[in-house]
């Protein structure tokens, strides 16, 4: 069963904006992906209908084979994601941030202190659990960001632009952490503006532009073509 099957997939915005016209993807359990685009082309909004932030117009999606439209507690049980804006409460401790996530997906405060604390130390925030989260710096919030959204043990992981102005440091200690929760078996999507970025990280990738998908292949056969 592919991790993420898209069919047909359009979104036309309240304002008339014709985000999506048409899309088909399937991505692979294990995958790292890579969605690539300018700004506009459509990406925040294909990842926004994959985790329910935004509703589609029509078409299908399924994940880990389940329909989104008819299984949708359990399809968003199956994914952890991090939007582009620092979304979380900033007058909470840091580990607060991570622990009550859990308690959204029904985890038990001691089962989500367990693994907010493995993932703070492995995301370099353990001195930082007891810090009000305002006070961390924009690196810190990202990587925030991803322990909460990894809190239930998610088998897809979704990023939006994960490192957008994000400084080369800190970008490359992400990139190898999201490396390593890959190889471990999460499946991964990351949407970026950055071939670099896609080409260090990705194993296969789609180009979105208006709307469309114009190309979806391997990263090794684009980087041969181009
Ligand atoms: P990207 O993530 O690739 O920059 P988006 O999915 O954010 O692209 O945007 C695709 C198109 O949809 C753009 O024309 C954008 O202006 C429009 N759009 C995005 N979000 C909204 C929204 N909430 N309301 C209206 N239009 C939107
Ligand atoms: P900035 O102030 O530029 O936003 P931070 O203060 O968040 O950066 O980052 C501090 C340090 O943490 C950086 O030197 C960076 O290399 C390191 N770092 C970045 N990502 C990770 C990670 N996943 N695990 C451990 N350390 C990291």
């Amino acid at each position: 069963t592919p991790a993420v099957e898209i069919h047909n997939l359009f979104k036309t915005y309240d304002s008339g904006a014709e985000a999506l016209k048409g899309i088909d993807l399937v991505i692979q359990p294990g995958d790292f992906f890579a969605l690539l685009g300018p700004n506009g082309a459509g990406k925040s909004t294909t990842i926004g209908v994959l985790s329910s932030l935004v509703n589609k117009s029509r078409g299908v999606v399924r994940v880990f084979g389940r329909d989104l439209d008819t299984d949708r507690a359990w399809v968003k049980s199956q994914i952890g994601i991090v939007p582009q804006e620092f979304n979380f409460n900033q007058f909470e401790p840091v580990e607060e941030v991570v622990i009550n996530q859990g308690g959204f997906y029904g985890m038990t405060r001691k089962a989500a202190r367990s693994r907010s604390d493995h993932l703070l130390k492995e995301l370099g925030l353990w001195e930082k659990r007891k810090s009000m989260s305002r006070q961390l710096s924009g690196g810190m919030k990202r990587r925030l960001m991803i322990a909460r959204a990894l809190v239930h043990e998610p088998r897809l992981l979704i990023l939006d632009e994960p490192t957008a102005g994000v400084d080369i440091e800190l970008r490359r200690g992400m990139w190898q952490f999201l490396t390593e929760i890959n190889k471990a078996g999460t499946t991964i999507i990351l949407t970026t503006h950055y071939l670099e970025e896609a080409e260090q990280l990705c194993r296969n990738i789609a180009i979105i532009n208006e709307g469309r998908i114009i190309e979806n292949t391997n990263m090794r056969d684009l980087l041969d073509n181009l």
